[in-house]
């Protein structure tokens, strides 16, 4: 990979790279909120204006509207991964289940799945109530595979559905996966209902916008240098609360002590000019599902309303001692490898054009698996580390993280994710070669496999052990 379709000329260059993501330039101007301009004080004080502080400043505000909430933001509302994702509002509990049950048992983990489900719908109820537009649609999501070692991994998606029924994955043949998407090569599929596609700048805006209404007072362009029991300190001022909250997730590496907590792992996308009629009446996709195949370097899709297709997944995953993209800026080996792809998928849409190439970052626990904490003692609370799957589990976090701060014992405060820990990554430059390594084995497992290996790579099976995933 890249495998480009033989003859074909090679893609023009995206028409706008970085600047944030498509879905922010998207928005057109959006002024940026004042900073922080003196020192504050505040019941509780939220670092990182993404999803994760967001809805937890909502919901904290809606439990209690009696709290005074600061949130302070770096940059601007939706910088970070939330004003950048593939908009899969989606029901995965990440990291898998099998790793939480035999911690906390078999229910705790249905119980887990059952709200990740409802949580899906509790943010299409809330952006109805709020007047979100973040122009969802809930047409759930499809799995696809392309090759012989692909369709026979789905045999083990189907176990493991059979274990978890909650998950609500069923198996499709290679014509319902079709009649769904037209993906070149399609030989079977999966499919889950619980997910719908949104935009997700609009999501992360109008969230902020809903908190606003409610008193919350959101600082931009205002970095916060260090966190301790009791106080924020930003490069303006510091805001003292009882309560300090850290919503930072793939950039948490920058903050003093947490170098190696989460790995700040990197996601690139693109997405295309609209496409033709004619080019949809060939693909389909008429229930907007979000869309992936089932190689080790996955790649994910949406198609947006207005007929682009969105696709994101491959590049560059780790910048040596966890250097950042700046705004997104993305290199010509990763734009040009994803706008091989979509031709690939969909050969129909020929050099139909690229409007824009972004990327942001995701952050990874060393046990790939999200937590929420809360310390009733010191007041000190964290949620991340969702890897790529935050834009439900943010939602839930930001409930269960309320809910902790105002006291409240309920069945999401007691959710396996709640509290648990992991160790810390390596050290450089292992963790630079570690990961290099990894993907490098994924990439050369789906290489084998689609040259006719009919079986999972075993690389890739090592790689999975390596990785912790
Ligand atoms: C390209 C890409 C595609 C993805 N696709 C999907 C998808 O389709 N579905 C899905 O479920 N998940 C997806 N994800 C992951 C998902 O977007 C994230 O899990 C989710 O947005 C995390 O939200 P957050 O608020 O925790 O973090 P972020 O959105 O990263 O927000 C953290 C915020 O904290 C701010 N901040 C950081 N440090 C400081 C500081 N020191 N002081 C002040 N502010 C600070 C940042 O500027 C940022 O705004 C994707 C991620 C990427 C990058």
């Amino acid at each position: 990979m890249p495998r480009r379709a033989s003859g074909a000329a090679p893609a023009p260059a995206p028409a706008r790279n970085g600047e944030i993501s498509y879905w922010m330039s998207d928005l057109g101007p959006v002024p940026v909120g004042e900073p922080l301009a003196v020192d504050a004080e505040a019941d509780v004080v939220i670092v990182g204006a993404g999803y994760t502080g967001l809805w937890t400043a909502y919901y904290l505000a809606e439990r209690d509207p009696s709290l005074s909430i600061v949130v302070l933001e770096q940059h601007r509302v939706g910088y970070g991964a939330s004003g950048r994702n593939g908009g899969w509002l989606t029901n995965t509990i990440t990291g898998g289940h099998d790793g939480y049950a035999a911690k906390h048992g078999v229910e705790a983990v249905r119980a887990f799945q059952t709200e990740l489900n409802a949580t899906v719908d509790e943010v299409l109820a809330v952006c109805a109530r709020e007047g979100i537009d973040a122009e969802a649609t809930k047409g759930g999501s499809l799995l696809v595979a392309r090759n012989e070692a692909q369709r026979r991994r789905v045999a083990k998606y189907v176990d493991h559905a059979e274990k978890w029924p909650e998950e609500g994955v069923v198996e499709l043949s290679a014509a319902e996966s079709r009649a769904r998407v037209n993906v070149a090569e399609t030989r079977g599929g999966l499919w889950q209902p619980h997910c719908a596609r949104i935009h997700p700048a609009k999501l992360a805006l109008g969230l902020a916008d809903a908190v606003r209404r409610r008193g919350v007072r959101i600082y931009e362009n205002t970095r916060v240098t260090d966190i301790e029991q009791g106080v924020a300190r930003t490069e303006h001022g510091v805001v003292r609360a009882r309560h300090v909250l850290r919503a930072t997730e793939g950039f948490t590496t920058r903050l003093p002590g947490r170098k190696r907590d989460w790995l700040p792992l990197n996601s690139s996308m693109i997405i295309t000019e609209p496409l033709t009629d004619d080019m949809w009446a060939e693909i389909g996709w008429q229930g907007f599902e979000t869309l992936e195949d089932l190689s080790h370097v996955y790649a994910y899709a949406q198609r947006t309303p207005d007929g682009r297709i969105a696709i994101g997944g491959r590049g560059t995953p780790y910048h040596w001692a966890s250097r950042f993209d700046t705004d997104g800026l993305t290199d010509e080996a990763t734009w040009s490898s994803l706008s091989a792809l979509v031709r690939e998928w969909f050969p129909v849409i020929g050099d139909v054009g690229i409007a824009h190439t972004w990327s942001g970052v995701l952050g990874v626990p060393r046990n790939w698996r999200a937590t929420v904490q809360y310390d009733a003692e010191t007041g000190l609370g964290a949620a991340g580390g969702y890897v790529g799957t935050g834009v439900t589990a943010t939602n839930l976090a930001g409930r269960t993280l309320a809910d902790l701060v105002t006291g409240a014992d309920t069945p999401i405060t007691r959710l396996p994710w709640v509290g648990q820990r992991t160790r810390r990554w390596e050290p450089e430059p292992l963790r630079w070669v570690a990961t290099r390594v990894i993907y490098g084995a994924y990439r050369w497992a789906d290489r084998s496999e689609f040259r006719g290996l009919t079986h999972t790579s075993r690389v890739a099976r090592i790689a999975d052990v390596i990785s912790g995933r």
